[in-house]
């Protein structure tokens, strides 16, 4: 019972930085989707985050994620994937989740498509981008996002509807923000060219310890967890 409170209580702390920063930046509040991400949560602490009104839950693992929704972890509110997708279970998550927020090469385009063309559905996606070209981390690099979209373009069962990024920790917060506005000049870039299948309206960039500056920076979804549901 505790924890519940807690997470409630760590939810509408969020919300109220979230509104501050947006305030800040000459936007609403209510442009801005909180996606609690709930890697390693218990089904009962995701229903705590959705019930304290989290707009959306993103999850990292397929296994885990497909276990909690059956547990019916997820229910009432739109379940986005977040994490690394390997190519054998890219199918796995395909109308499970409402926004597949991590693509990042064009091979699971033609993937992600295939299957949601089987299903009858069009699966919308984000394009994950490796902003700062670091070697190991997943996301296309800024220079390739292109031949991302000209896929997506031709590709059936496919809506690509923005950018997602995870900029490198750093330790002055000045550091990161270079790297959000780096992230919200793409957005503006490919929102002005004009791709079939693509429509940008979101920029998911932000977590526990640097959704402010992001937001100041342009973002509109964060992905916040360690602040709502404490230490994993
Ligand atoms: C875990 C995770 C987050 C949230 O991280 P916190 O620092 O706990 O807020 C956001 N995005 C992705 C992709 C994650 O894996």
């Amino acid at each position: 019972m505790g924890s519940s409170t807690c997470i409630a209580d760590n939810v509408k702390r969020v919300r109220d930085s979230i509104a501050e920063a947006t305030l800040r930046s000459g936007r609403s509040p209510g442009e801005i989707t909180l996606v609690a991400a709930s890697k390693t949560q218990s089904a009962d602490s995701i229903r705590q985050a959705i019930a304290a009104g989290v707009d959306a839950t993103g999850e990292n693992r397929v296994q885990e994620m497909l276990g909690k929704h059956a547990q019916g972890a997820y229910s009432g509110a739109p379940l986005h994937f977040i994490g690394n997708i390997q190519s054998n279970k890219a199918a796995r998550i395909v109308g499970v989740c409402d926004l597949i927020e991590s693509v990042d090469s064009t091979a699971l385009v033609s993937q992600i498509g295939r299957k949601a063309v089987s299903l009858g559905i069009t699966q919308k996606i984000l394009i994950e981008v490796n902003v700062a070209g670091e070697p190991q981390k997943s996301g296309i690099l800024p220079g390739r996002i292109s031949e991302i979209l000209e896929l997506a373009a031709q590709t059936e069962g496919i809506k690509v509807l923005g950018l997602m990024a995870i900029p490198p920790i750093s330790v002055k917060n000045d550091e990161n923000c270079n790297y959000f506005d780096v992230m919200y000049q793409l957005y503006i870039d490919i929102s002005e060219k004009k791709y079939d299948n693509v429509s940008m309206q979101v920029l998911s960039m932000g977590m526990s310890d640097s959704y402010t500056d992001a937001l100041l920076a342009g973002s509109n979804m964060v992905r916040i967890g360690t602040a709502i549901f404490g230490r994993r």
